[in-house]
């Protein structure tokens, strides 16, 4: 398996594909793991949930700061009486985030080809041969382009990118001021802050709107001056940025994340404006769901047909963050009437419903996969509860920490027969004693058993009896297979205590 691009949607992607035995190789244009910039403010309560389903989650939470980060149309929204165990954003740049991931990658072993790039591709029914810069080709049985939004593997792979063009563009830099700025927001948008949370003196990072959308060459401290000076009257006496680079307000979304062999990731397969900061989060989220398939896939427990989830998963997941973060952004526009729509949203955010239900999108917590009609935790999260089995206390995010699918049995002992999916399902037999309770939904009815994917999302709920039951396990995790006698003997099981 090939992924162009190591930024935080490559890695996450290796990380899951390296979890479950795939041989993969990134390649990387970056001759290391150095963000250019440090787009990238904080992660989201589902992406530290996610995290924290493969174990990894406390080494970001080290690095960052857990605070209330959420907010629509800079609209602040309080997420701590969420049924969550993080029920808060973390602080964290890009530039802090990418390494630790990288250094989770590195510990499982996958290799990177630094300095490298992707430069281009050819597909046939059996394989994809990827052209590397410096004469090198790989065969893969699939790629999966992970390379940001200006994506060769997109463009390659002849998908179009519909969507909206931009309408602003707007510097963003790390600088250094001989005078003291005026720190704050501007009411068109943007404004001055200091770099390091905890203190206001410098560095600072500035972020500005142009005056022009549309630009031919990269963004120079020039630019930055002739910016400041037209919102602030003067550059502060600018001395220099350690990185500038430029956003815009572009909404755009790959038609099909998916070419036969060829996949989309990331901001490969949608680019959106930076409010609400849920690109990073969306990417990161994008790659737990396809990992898994991807692996099945490679590895012939399941038919290609599972990668068609993917899309139909990812798809309606990206169109309504592209959705929102439109709305967020016609939100901010520095006239009158906007201040007044601002106006009227925040006051209607400050009710406990509204609220609940837009920081519900912006966290990814609400995120719901068409799985059809059922049990209310059907296609969605499945809760971190605490549990009771034979071994001991855990909790259910431990038990996906080797991203393999569980099924969850909370009532009586029961009769299923796990044999046929022996090695690949893991049945565990457990106790949970408090109530269930869903973001937005609140409590829901207990259900006897789930079947949990990796990505934590729930494909079934209900009885053992349930002939519902195999029927799940063989459309996720492949066709049931005679058990040998070894594997029967073999304990693919936890017993509840
Ligand atoms: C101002 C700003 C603020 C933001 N704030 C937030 C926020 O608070 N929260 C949030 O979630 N998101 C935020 N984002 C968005 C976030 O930065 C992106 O969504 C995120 O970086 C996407 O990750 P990715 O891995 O998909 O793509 P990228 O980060 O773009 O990584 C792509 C990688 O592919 C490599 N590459 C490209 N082409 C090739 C090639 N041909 N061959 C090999 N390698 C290649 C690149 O070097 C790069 O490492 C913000 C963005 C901006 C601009």
């Amino acid at each position: 398996m090939v992924i162009a691009g190591g930024g935080p949607t490559g890695m996450m992607l290796a990380g899951e594909l390296a979890l479950a035995g795939i041989d993969v190789v990134i390649v990387e244009r970056r001759a290391s793991q150095d963000v250019d910039g440090s787009p990238a403010g904080g992660l989201h309560s589902r992406t530290i949930e996610v995290l924290d389903q493969r174990g990894i989650a406390d080494r970001f939470l080290a690095a960052g700061q857990a605070m209330q980060v959420q907010g629509f149309a800079g609209i602040p929204l309080d997420i701590s009486d969420f049924p969550t165990r993080h029920h808060y954003g973390l602080a964290l740049w890009q530039s802090h985030f990418e390494p630790v991931l990288a250094d989770w990658v590195g510990e499982l072993g996958v290799p990177i080809l630094r300095g490298r790039k992707v430069v281009g591709f050819a597909q046939d029914e059996t394989g994809v041969d990827v052209e590397v810069s410096g004469d090198t080709s790989l065969r893969a049985e699939y790629l999966v382009g992970c390379d940001g939004g200006r994506s060769l593997i997109r463009q390659a792979a002849g998908i179009e990118f519909a969507g909206l063009d931009p309408s602003t563009s707007t510097l963003i830099a790390e600088v250094q001021m001989d005078d003291e700025p005026e720190l704050g927001m501007r009411p068109e948008g943007g404004g001055i802050g200091p770099v390091n949370r905890e203190g206001d003196g410098g560095p600072f990072r500035v972020v500005l709107t142009e005056q022009e959308v549309e630009h031919s060459s990269e963004p120079t401290l020039q630019d930055l001056r002739e910016a400041l000076i037209v919102a602030y009257g003067t550059d502060f006496g600018l001395r220099s940025a350690s990185w500038i680079s430029r956003f815009t307000d572009m909404a755009r979304q790959a038609v099909s994340y998916r070419r036969d062999r060829v996949l989309l990731a990331g901001d490969a397969a949608h680019v959106h404006p930076p409010q609400g900061g849920q690109g990073l989060n969306t990417g990161v989220q994008d790659a737990v769901n396809l990992g898994w398939k991807l692996a099945q896939v490679v590895n012939k427990t399941s038919p290609e047909s599972l990668l068609d989830t993917y899309h139909a998963e990812r798809h309606p997941v990206g169109a309504r963050v592209l959705h929102n973060t439109m709305a967020q952004v016609a939100l901010s526009r520095p006239d009158d009437r906007h201040q007044a729509l601002r106006d009227t949203m925040t006051e209607l955010l400050s009710l406990d419903e509204p609220r609940r239900r837009i920081a519900a999108m912006l966290s990814g917590l609400d995120i719901h996969y068409d799985l059809g009609e059922g049990h209310p935790l059907l296609g969605r999260r499945m809760p971190d509860l605490d549990l009771h089995t034979a071994d001991g206390p855990t909790r259910v995010f431990t038990l996906l920490h080797d991203a393999r699918p569980v099924l969850l049995n909370l009532g009586a002992p029961g009769s299923f027969d796990i044999s046929p999916w022996m090695n690949r399902v893991r049945l565990v037999h457990a106790r949970h004693d408090g109530v269930w309770e869903l973001p937005v939904l609140g409590q829901i009815a207990a259900p006897p058993a789930v079947v949990v994917r990796p990505d934590g999302h729930v494909a079934w709920a209900g009885d053992l009896t349930d002939p519902e039951l195999p029927r799940t396990l063989g459309t996720w995790f492949g066709a049931a297979t005679p058990a040998s006698r070894c594997e029967r003997d073999r304990p693919n099981w936890v017993p509840a205590s």
